[in-house]
Order: C-alpha cells, then structure tokens, then sequence
C-alpha cells in the first residue's frame, strides 16, 4: 500500500499531510543521526489488537493518529513467539536458540545474558548515550533460583548487560517475586520483613491461590493457583516484602512516570530508553480510569491503557522540544492470546475483534499470528511520516539498526544475528537488509521471499530441526497469508532447501555475513 492510500485507510486526505506531527521532509534530509531514541515493547500485543493494523478501531486511539507521523511496517517479526528469547534476542542481536536455557524464564532466574557480551545497551553507551530500562524485564536477575538474595544488591543485574538506569519487574504480572527492582535492589524493601522466592513449595502461612481460590479478586484457569499477591493468584510462591508488592492496577502509571522521569532528567544528553510496558500480559488489571474503556473486557481496557502509556511518554518528549531528535519505535515481543491463564473474560467478550488479524495462530505457535507484528518507527526531524514500509524485519535486528543510526561501528562477531536495517528505516523505499528472517516457538520456522517453512516437531522440545523435512509445513505468503495449504508435497525441494539453510544457520553460529 502506498502512502496515499494509506492514509486514506485512516480515513485521512490530502490535509492530514499538512497536519502538526505530520512533517514530510525530502528524501535524503533524513540520513543523520537520532540523538535519543526510546523503544516501547509492548508485551503480547497483537497485529489486530492496534487499530492502524487491524480492523478494530477505538483500543488505540493515540497510535492511530501517531503513525500518521510516522511509518508503519507491514513485514516486522519479534524473533520468537514468547516473551524471554524474543527479549534476548532483542538485546544480544543473537537468535535465542542459539543458547539453550533462554525459553520463558521463570521470576527466579539467574540473569540470562552474559555479562562479556556485546549488548544493544553496551552499543549505545558507546554511542555517547546514557541508557535506561524501565518495565518488563523476563531475563533473569541474579545468581538464580536458591542463591539470589531478593534482599541484597541483585547481581548480576541489567546494569551489568549495559543499561545506566533500570527499573524492572523482575520477570513477568503473572510471575513471583511481585515487587520492583530499581538498579538491583527491590524497591520498598522492609529489613523486618524479608523477602523469599522460590518456585517448588509454598511458605507456612501465606496465601495459596488452589486453597484460597474463593477469595481471589481475579480467579485463574489454569496455572496462576500459586503466591497470591494483591488479590491474584501468580506463578511461584514469595512471601515477605509486603511493604514491597506491586498494585497491579497502578503498574502502567508507574512504569510511565519512571520513564519520563528518566526522559526529563536526561534531556540534556542523548539518551535510550526502553520501555517494557506489562500490558498487555495477563493478569489484565487496567488503572481503575480505564475499566470499562471498551467492550472487550479487561484484555481491551489494558490495550486502551497501553495506548496511554504511549501518549503520555510521547508528550512528554514533545514538552521537552525532543520530539524531533528523538527515533521512536513502537512494537510488541509476540502475537496476542486471548485466553492466557486467568477468567478475564477475554474469550467472552471477543466479538469479532481478532487480536491477530487474519493471520493464523496466536502467542506460543509458529504461525504469522504468533510472530509478525504491529511495528512503528517514528522520527519527526528525519523521516517521513504517513507510509508503510514492506520491508521484512525482525526485532533481533534492533541492535545492529540503532548502531548503524548513532555511528558506532558493529564488530563482527559481536550481534550475529543482527542486519542494519536503518536503510530501510530512513527510506521506506529501501530493501531490507536481510534476505530472510528466523523464528521459534517450540520449533523453529523459516521465512524466505514468499514462502515459509516450519520445521516438524522432534520428539522432545530441543530447538532445532532434526526430522525428516517433509514432515514439515510449507506455505505461500502471498497465496495463502492464513496459512492453511502446506505445499510440502508439491515443493519437496524447496522444503528441503530451506530446511538446509536452517540447519546451515545453526552450525554457523550467526546469520549476519
Ligand atoms: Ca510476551
């Protein structure tokens, strides 16, 4: 779709390319140098879920406007279809398969990313900028299950992979601990009242969301019957640290106001900032402001809340005069799941919204629906706004894009699965960098021009193909976007060929030539 027809799909004519946030520059005044940026990652928000990608309009009325300002890719995959290798890949510009132990990360995980690596965080302190990480973090903090003392000084932490500043949940809402770690310590510690994780065995004494079921203010429906905190049953068990334990209903004005607060107190140096929001991860439990914002239930009202986080971050640069010197890029860390453990009543109020769009699958499967993504850029000062931009991109490719952006050279070994893709952000006309992209669930698929092909299931979960490749899918993207037709029998040597680019992009341990 070209521009103009994309903005007359917002409903939008002539006018809107004149509009305040709508700068349209010459091609060419864009090649310069972000001096901030600010990634949100929005967690398991659909392709359907945002009302400029999907045909639901009102769950997210800022970025509907916003992306008129802005480009909206079309073709842009998170790496897998969870949340921690997504977020490894993101920060070690290394595919998560490639190190084993980086599948969803339970809340007492020892810090996933190795601490010698080159990081996207590291790339942009060597850039000049002072970094930070506020929200979601799901890699891991500390030695690890039994040895991390939730009372000390946590390392090693985020700090230690590159960022200046951090503020973070420790994994995930739905797992223990339930509390915030700003630079490694929890915040609102109580040394009368130690904390403890573990996730084996409940404490003596505390809550149990199987036993305590009846008094629960969010009842669960499978999983979530662990640690009760705030009313809601979790995963893992914790106790202690009562001064400490989130509000679930006051997390996204939190996790807001500590990345403006970061934003206004770095403004006068260039500065990264990402921000992790919690929604739309279950448990949904918008601000009480937002109840009732939509007919969805509380899965939408936390779209609804997402939105605002992103509005309020947004102005917040815009008061500061930043706007323009500021690349923003707006995605999410997988596909949508309507049901994900908790009676939310996500299922029953869905109508016909689908939160991934017409693509096949959801969160956890290796179809569209579970990988490719609503994905923003927006960069008043350099880039032209109110476009698509077909290029394919994953988002393991953020690190080698944002070094290329501030100028710092990539080493070759460091990010392997990383492209610079910041041709193609400047110039929605410029090709992608990469000629094909790589994603997993339990398994990994393969992404080629038009075709994609997914690896069949060994018996056991090791990542990796190691079945006969015609026991695979393949599928025509442009034929067949809902992919419903496996073409194996029919191209059984394109199968096989993709199924040895695969195994070649494994053994070679990167992608990046
Ligand atoms: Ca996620």
């Amino acid at each position: 779709m070209n521009r103009r027809a994309f903005l007359r799909s917002l409903g939008l004519g002539a006018a809107a390319l004149a509009a305040p946030g709508c700068s349209v520059f010459a091609a060419g005044e864009g090649a310069r140098k972000p001096r901030n940026i600010v990634f949100i990652l929005a967690d398991d928000l659909g392709w359907g879920d945002v009302g400029c990608y999907g045909p639901t309009p009102g769950l997210t009325p800022f970025l509907d406007d916003y992306v008129k300002g802005g480009v909206r890719f079309t073709d842009a995959h998170s790496p897998a279809s969870t949340c921690t290798p997504t977020r490894y890949a993101i920060f070690t510009g290394q595919y998560a398969w490639r190190k084993p132990g980086t599948g969803i990360a339970p809340g007492d995980s020892a810090l996933l990313i190795d601490t010698d690596i080159p990081t996207l965080p590291k790339l942009m302190k060597q850039s000049g900028m002072v970094t930070g990480a506020v929200g979601k973090w799901h890699l891991g903090m500390g030695p690890g299950p039994g040895k991390t003392d939730w009372n000390k000084p946590i390392s090693p932490s985020a700090n230690d992979i590159g960022f200046d500043y951090t503020f973070l949940m420790a994994a995930t809402a739905d797992r223990t601990p339930c509390v915030y770690v700003e630079n490694g310590l929890v915040v609102g510690l109580d040394p009368d009242d130690p904390i403890e994780v573990n996730y084996k065995h409940n404490y003596p004494g505390e809550p149990d969301g199987k036993r305590d079921r009846a008094s629960l203010k969010m009842d669960w429906d499978f999983g979530h019957n662990q640690a009760v905190v705030n009313g809601i049953g979790r995963i893992g068990y914790m106790k202690g640290g009562k001064k400490a334990r989130w509000v679930d209903e006051e997390m996204a004005d939190i996790f807001v106001e500590k990345a403006c607060a970061f934003i206004e107190q770095n403004k006068d140096k260039p500065f990264f900032l990402y921000l992790g929001t919690n929604d739309i991860h279950v448990p949904r439990v918008p601000h009480p402001r937002f109840v009732g914002k939509t007919p969805f239930g509380p899965r939408g009202d936390a779209t609804y809340q997402f939105d605002d986080s992103v509005r309020r971050v947004i102005e917040k640069l815009r008061a500061l005069g930043l706007e323009r010197d500021t690349l923003v890029v707006i995605t999410s860390d997988n596909g949508p799941m309507v049901n994900d453990g908790y009676k939310d009543r996500a299922e029953e109020l869905l109508g016909n919204h689908k939160p991934a769009g017409d693509w096949r699958g959801h969160k956890y499967t290796p179809y569209e629906g579970g990988h490719r993504l609503p994905f923003i850029v927006c960069w008043p000062g350099a880039i032209p706004g109110g476009r698509d931009n077909p290029a394919l991109l994953s988002l393991v490719d953020l690190g080698a894009t944002f070094a290329a952006l501030r100028g710092v050279p990539l080493p070759q070994t460091a990010l392997p699965d990383s492209f610079d893709q910041s041709a193609t952000f400047l110039d929605p006309a410029a090709p992608s960098a990469r000629a094909n992209i790589i994603c997993q669930d339990y398994q990994l698929n393969l992404r080629e021009g038009k075709w994609k092909y997914i690896v069949p299931r060994p018996a056991g979960n090791a990542p990796g193909p190691k079945n006969n490749p015609l026991n695979g899918q393949l599928y025509d993207l442009e034929a067949d976007p809902a992919e419903r037709n496996n073409l194996v029998k029919q191209e059984p040597a394109r199968a096989k060929a993709m199924y040895a680019t695969l195994l070649k992009a494994i053994a070679d341990g990167r992608t990046r030539p």
